[in-house]
């Protein structure tokens, strides 16, 4: 193990609070800086407690520093998908290919809060609320890291750290601050859809359209509305919308207009939620985008974790299990003294699979969409399942690997690939045997019919 050092940590998100507990058991000093106040002294905001779809890389993160069992305390179970199609009919979709392969359902909030309430029970880590960072001097191998904040007053605040850690999310600052001046590639795709989130009350005992042991998806090409259940049985639903053009979040800004909008294309949405419009309106709109940097690191001086090195749209449910994934490779990379080969190591490791990660979120968007409606779709869905039922451990969904196992993603993907080759290679030769068969009998056939003519 290396000596202790003086790490910062800047957002006190997921991956920050985690990041501050291994850096912690490692025996090195963490101070951590997050732009919001302390979760533990204001009262939960509406229309931001989006639950997370928590999987098995993420469940194997929190295990690892002994938080998940206060996690599955409050996480909801989720067996699949129920798609609601436009004339009201159900359609359930297993997760797995197992009972026990189940995404839990939990909310940001109380995920953070037992991160939190870890990360500050090491005395080495301190957390500090309300401060922004607003500059970094990202040193160099023989010049430490310098950080500058400030608070809601505009006070400042520099610091002066062996390590930066950017665990800033999404529109990192610390991300900008790392390729300023750098030959880096920094890649920002935003999606042109936003999202709004609204609360769907409890239903009745056995009403499947608010089941709460699943996802609910509402597909359609031109919106689309997710829900996650809560543990008293409502659900927290998520609408995605174009946010420009026709029916556009842009023009969703009167009641009549997000009433037609339920009206026409989520009607059992409406009916579900009789404050929708309401709802609607009053939260504010989220957007979403793909981050490509590279590089995610400086001089053993600087790194990137989670959405601020490479965040993901949500549609795969991999954003918080990534970024918790990331923050276990990073503490065995930093396990020796040499930081700048580790976070090397770190980059080298970790890149190609998050690259892939943010194409299949990306092609998810697609699936869930339109795809999960399709007959064909569900045709492909039951033959996958068919084929990991017939060959076990031989053949397994992509969905499995990326969401049941800790295959790193890029093998999950280069795995799926081999197994549909095999497939074709398969049926081809499954077809070839066929047509052998069938030449062969029309040939007896001639023969038999020949002999007879003679
Ligand atoms: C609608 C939606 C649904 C999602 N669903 C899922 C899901 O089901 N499953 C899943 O795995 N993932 C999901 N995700 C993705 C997941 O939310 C993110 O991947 C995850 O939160 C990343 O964690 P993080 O710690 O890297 O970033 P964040 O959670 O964003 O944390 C960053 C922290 O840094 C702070 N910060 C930002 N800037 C500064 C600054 N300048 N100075 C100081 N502090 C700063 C922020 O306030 C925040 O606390 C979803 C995302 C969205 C938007």
């Amino acid at each position: 193990m290396s000596a202790a050092r003086h790490v910062v940590v800047v957002g006190a998100g997921l991956a920050g609070t985690l990041t501050a507990v291994h850096l912690a058991r490692l025996g090195h000093r963490v101070d951590v800086y997050e732009r919001l106040p302390d979760p533990r002294e204001t009262a939960r905001a509406g229309g931001r407690s989006i639950n997370l779809g928590l999987s098995q890389r993420g469940i194997a993160a929190l295990a690892e520093v002994g938080v998940l069992a206060d996690v599955l305390r409050v996480a909801v179970p989720m067996r699949g998908r129920v798609v609601h199609r436009h004339g009201g009919q159900l359609a359930f979709q297993p997760y797995g290919t197992a009972e026990d392969q189940v995404l839990r359902s939990v909310l940001r909030e109380d995920l953070g809060d037992a991160l939190l309430t870890e990360a500050v029970s090491h005395p080495e880590v301190r957390v500090h609320f309300g401060v922004r960072l607003t500059a970094l001097d990202r040193g160099g191998h023989d010049r430490r890291p310098v950080c500058r904040f400030t608070d809601a007053q505009g006070v400042e605040l520099v610091t002066e750290s062996d390590l930066v850690v950017g665990a800033d999310g999404a529109f990192s600052a610390t991300r900008a601050h790392l390729v300023r001046g750098l030959p880096a590639d920094l890649h920002q795709k935003a999606l042109p859809w936003g999202y709004k989130e609204f609360a769907i009350p409890a239903g009745r005992p056995g009403d499947l359209r608010c089941a709460p042991d699943a996802l609910h998806v509402w597909p359609g090409d031109d919106g689309l509305v997710v829900a996650h259940p809560n543990i008293n049985g409502s659900l927290t639903a998520t609408a995605f919308l174009p946010l420009s053009g026709p029916g556009s979040i842009a023009e969703l800004t009167t009641e009549a207009a997000v009433r037609e909008l339920f009206d026409t294309k989520f009607p059992d949405v409406r009916d579900l939620v009789p404050d929708v419009v309401e709802q609607f309106l009053s939260h504010p709109t989220g957007h979403l985008v793909t981050v490509r940097v590279s590089p995610w690191q400086h001089e053993g001086r600087v790194v990137l974790v989670g959405d601020a090195a490479h965040a993901v749209y949500p549609f795969y449910g991999q954003g918080m299990n990534s970024a918790l994934e990331d923050c276990s490779l990073l503490r065995r990379c930093l396990v020796g003294p040499d930081w700048a080969a580790g976070l090397r190591e770190f980059e080298r490791l970790r890149k190609p699979h998050t690259d892939v990660l943010a194409d299949l979120s990306e092609e998810n968007f697609d699936e869930l969409r339109a795809k999960v409606a399709s007959p064909l779709f569900l045709a492909r869905k039951k033959a996958d399942l068919l084929l990991s039922r017939l060959f076990p451990g031989r053949w397994v969904p992509l969905y499995t690997m990326i969401s049941h196992t800790d295959t790193p993603y890029a093998d999950a993907l280069r795995r799926a690939s081999r197994q549909k080759a095999a497939l074709g290679w398969a049926g081809s030769l499954a077809a070839l045997g066929a047509v052998v068969t069938g030449l062969a009998a029309a040939r007896r056939g001639r023969r038999r019919g020949g002999r007879g003519r003679c």
